[in-house]
């Protein structure tokens, strides 16, 4: 290390004080790679401030020294949005780690991003309180990586994504300044919305270092049901249908036959299930008991009317447990089964069909496997390529065609390329075929008016010319 970055550090340690800098091989290579596939960029220092003016601090030294900075929360996106692709300071939130303050009456929290997204809803629900978003990294994922992904989960399709429960935000600009956007009431037209522009934009425009959160009560009764179909169209059409019809369901998702034949090698599936086209997995919520039985029924009934297969319905919380272990189940039995690529694709409800059928075209002209499920409610299914018995070379070059020609197929259906998992530094390539040229433009201004040097999670969202 040389004099100038020894002296760096001893300022840095100075406004931080001792232990809060990580610069050992082993801590740079853990916060050089997050869980996208196959990634590793190692930072030179890892910073750990552990309060909004300690950021501030850490920001403005980096944009005194021209320092790439790239924010982190707990490292589990699968964009690699938190990888330091350029080099520099990871700044890791992880110690920014308390509830502020909880107001009861008006049902909105104030938590610092550091706080682990699972523990801050155990312990609102405690008190009755309900905070939706269900990212199935909920147990890890810390709430500041939730904001800039906009992270979102199956319960989406009836509360929304982050954005949607969001009022306000504190967050530091690249250049150390300290801001609030929002703010604790529910409407708010003052001026440019800042707070939406923020999440969702991966770290590039300002580190968030703690949130205002609305919530609501918790519901009191869910119902889960698993529908099989015999015809996947026929299961994809359904979804559109659930909505026409007026259900409201808290989660629609959509579990293709290969998906559940891989699950069912780690877990119990019934045989219902097994021996279907496809399913839908969907989850009804509220207060009443007896309506939600009621709804559950009619859905069976208007939807697997067509169908021999018996729907299951589960009512006690360890049958529903065990039928959402199974959509739990297909990710890590993806990855136990084989390599693979996963694309997060969103087309319009009416459109699932046609994006499966053009997913397993692509993938067997590509001599590969395309396994899709996901949140079919919210017309978000994350297609899997899987790469079977290829060889690496051949692997790399195939994946590489099919998934260009998976979201060039996606675009054209009208959807668009990354529901949840953002554009990061892995899908940069695909973001000219959903944003045109003056779209791009102004998200590039914007970039430069948050951060005109350029130092906040550089070489992310954008592929440079
Ligand atoms: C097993 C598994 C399941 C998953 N399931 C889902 C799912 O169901 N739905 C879903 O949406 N995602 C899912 N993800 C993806 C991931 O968990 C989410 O994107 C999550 O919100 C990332 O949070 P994090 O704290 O790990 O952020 P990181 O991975 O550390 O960072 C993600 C991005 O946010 C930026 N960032 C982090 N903190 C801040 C901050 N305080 N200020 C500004 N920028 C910041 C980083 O720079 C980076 O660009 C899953 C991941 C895994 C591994």
């Amino acid at each position: 290390m040389g004099l100038a970055q020894q002296q760096l550090m001893a300022e840095l340690e100075d406004r931080l004080g001792a232990g809060r800098l990580l610069c050992e091989e082993e801590d740079r290579r853990k916060y050089g790679r997050d869980e996208t596939e196959d990634l590793q960029f190692d930072p030179d220092l890892v910073v750990l401030p552990s309060s909004t003016a300690e950021v501030a601090a850490v920001l403005e030294l980096a944009a005194r020294e021209r320092i790439p900075v790239t924010p982190r929360g707990a490292g589990t996106g699968l964009s690699g949005g938190a990888l330091p692709v350029r080099g520099g300071w990871v700044l890791s939130v992880e110690r920014l780690n308390r509830i502020r303050r909880l107001d009861r009456e008006n049902l909105v929290v104030e938590a610092e991003a550091g706080v682990v997204l699972g523990d801050l809803q155990r312990r609102l629900a405690d008190e009755g309180l309900f905070y939706p978003p269900d990212p199935a990294s909920r147990d890890s994922c810390l709430l500041g990586g939730t904001i800039a992904e906009n992270s979102a989960g199956p319960r989406s399709c009836k509360y929304g994504p982050t954005r949607k429960w969001v009022l306000g935000l504190e967050a530091v600009l690249a250049d150390g300044r300290i801001f609030r956007t929002g703010g604790d009431s529910r409407k708010n037209v003052a001026g440019y919305d800042l707070t939406q522009l923020l999440i969702g934009s991966e770290g590039t425009l300002a580190v968030v270092t703690a949130a205002t959160l609305a919530l609501r009560s918790q519901p009191t009764v869910r119902v889960s049901v698993a529908l099989p179909f015999p015809d996947l169209a026929e299961a994809a059409g359904a979804v559109s249908r659930i909505f026409r019809l007026g259900f409201e369901p808290a989660a629609c998702e959509l579990l293709e036959r290969r998906a559940i034949e891989l699950v069912a090698r780690h877990l119990d599936v019934p045989a219902q299930l097994s021996s279907c086209e496809a399913s839908l997995f969907l989850e009804l919520d509220g207060n009443d008991r007896d309506e939600l039985l009621e709804a559950a029924s009619e859905l069976a009934e208007a939807l697997g009317g067509s169908t021999d297969l018996e729907p299951i319905v589960a009512l006690d919380e360890s049958d529903q447990r065990r039928l959402w272990q199974i959509r739990e189940g297909i990710a890590p039995a993806i990855k136990a089964h084989s390599s693979y690529k996963e694309a997060d694709t969103v087309v319009p409800r009416s459109a699932l069909a046609d994006l499966i059928r053009a997913a397993r075209r692509i993938a067997a002209d590509e001599h590969l496997e395309a396994v899709a499920y996901g949140h079919a409610g919210d017309g978000n299914l994350h297609v899997n390529l899987l790469r079977g018995a290829l060889a690496e070379d051949e692997w790399a070059t195939r994946r590489a065609r099919a998934e260009r020609l998976l979201f060039e197929a996606v675009a054209d259906l009208g959807g668009t390329v990354t529901g949840e998992h953002g554009i990061g530094w892995t899908q940069r390539e695909y973001l000219p075929l959903v944003c045109g040229p003056t779209t791009l433009e102004l998200m590039a201004a914007v970039k430069s008016a948050f951060d005109p040097a350029g130092i906040l999670n550089p070489g992310k969202i954008f592929q440079e010319s």
